[in-house]
């Protein structure tokens, strides 16, 4: 399951920074999941328990803020979603078809509560 490698790196990079705070325990862990990054979060939370289990992390909250997919267009700077109808997707404020996904790829940490 790629949710269980994603998650079993994420838990090693919390512990790495937990342990350099010299924390005790780790009570509340948030990750951003992009809406194209293929990650399900179900999958996660699921993995997150597996994963915390016997580490100073177990029994931390897991709260996962769902990125939705932006595009920013490279003509007018306009962020947001193309128009894909007439086909193909373009910029809703100038039409232009130069656009870069610019939000909702990514999977990361974002914070951490310690104790
Ligand atoms: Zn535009």
């Amino acid at each position: 399951m790629h949710e269980l490698a994603l998650m079993t790196t994420l838990i090693e990079r919390v512990l790495e920074l937990a342990q350099k705070e010299k924390a005790g325990r780790v009570t509340a862990i948030r990750v951003k999941c992009g809406e194209l990054s293929g990650v399900v979060p179900d999958a996660l939370r699921f993995c997150f328990d597996v994963c915390v289990e016997g580490t100073i992390a177990a029994g931390a909250t897991l709260q996962i803020d769902e990125e939705p997919a932006q595009w920013t267009c490279e003509a007018c700077g306009h962020v947001g979603r193309p128009v894909s109808d007439p086909h193909p997707p373009h910029c809703a404020s100038c039409g232009g078809t130069a656009l870069r996904l610019s939000a909702g790829r990514h999977f990361q940490l974002v914070s951490l509560e310690i104790e």
